[in-house]
């Protein structure tokens, strides 16, 4: 499957903002946001007009690098959300939102949406005890999510069981540590989605 694999820390830099690609590394000090906070290249620096258009461009490439999902993908989505009954924007990311790679992020059992996404297609999750290894796989209330019984034993999962055991997951998840096993309890509202952007910017550049 097709992925993005630049350097992650040029995305937050021209992006202006942290989007935590990189897990642990980016509650650190080595985050490059932290040394070098303007756009990567050799005009990084310049002042530039800032037009409409390039604000809306800025924040659906901010949305999708987020997520990590390619261009094609995301206009699924949002078509998607168009198709759906109430905000656009708030539609899409809702969808964004019940991806399996990033439920799995959100409960604690990775430390970034890429590792998560691979130990997806890893096969290391179950979604009602059945095994699912597509990060794209949309969650729905009531589902239940995972660690397979033989993933248990392995070391890194095993890191992050603990670590998902000191997590407070959103309000709309809820985790059982001692069971290794998340549930879909709501679809999340938009206050309940904590990334930075501003989704209407999106809606209009996509009405254009
Ligand atoms: Fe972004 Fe994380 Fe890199 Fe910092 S360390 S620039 S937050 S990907």
């Amino acid at each position: 499957m097709a992925r993005y694999t630049e350097a992650r820390c040029r995305l937050c830099r021209r992006e202006g903002v942290k989007l935590y690609l990189k897990g642990d590394r980016c509650y650190s000090n080595r985050c490059a946001m932290e040394r070098r906070n303007f756009p990567p290249g050799q005009h990084g620096r310049a002042r530039r007009k800032v037009t409409e258009y390039a604000l809306q461009l800025r924040e659906k490439q901010k949305l999708r690098r987020i997520y990590g999902v390619l261009e094609a993908q995301f206009r699924n989505y949002f078509e998607k959300a168009e198709r759906q009954r109430g905000i656009t924007g708030e539609n899409l990311l809702r969808l964004l939102e019940r991806r399996l790679d990033n439920v799995v992020y959100r409960l604690g059992l990775a430390s970034s949406r890429a590792e998560a996404r691979q130990l997806v297609r890893h096969g290391h999750f179950q979604v009602n005890g059945r095994k699912v290894n597509i990060p794209s796989y949309l969650v729905r209330v009531g589902d239940r999510i995972s660690v397979a019984a033989n993933s248990k034993e392995s070391p890194r999962i095993k890191e992050l069981m603990e670590r998902a055991a000191q997590n407070t997951p959103p309000a709309w998840l809820s985790y059982d540590a001692d069971a290794a096993t998340g549930e879909v309890l709501a679809y999340p509202a938009r206050d309940q989605i904590d990334v930075p952007v501003r989704e209407h910017l999106i809606v209009e550049l996509y009405s254009r």
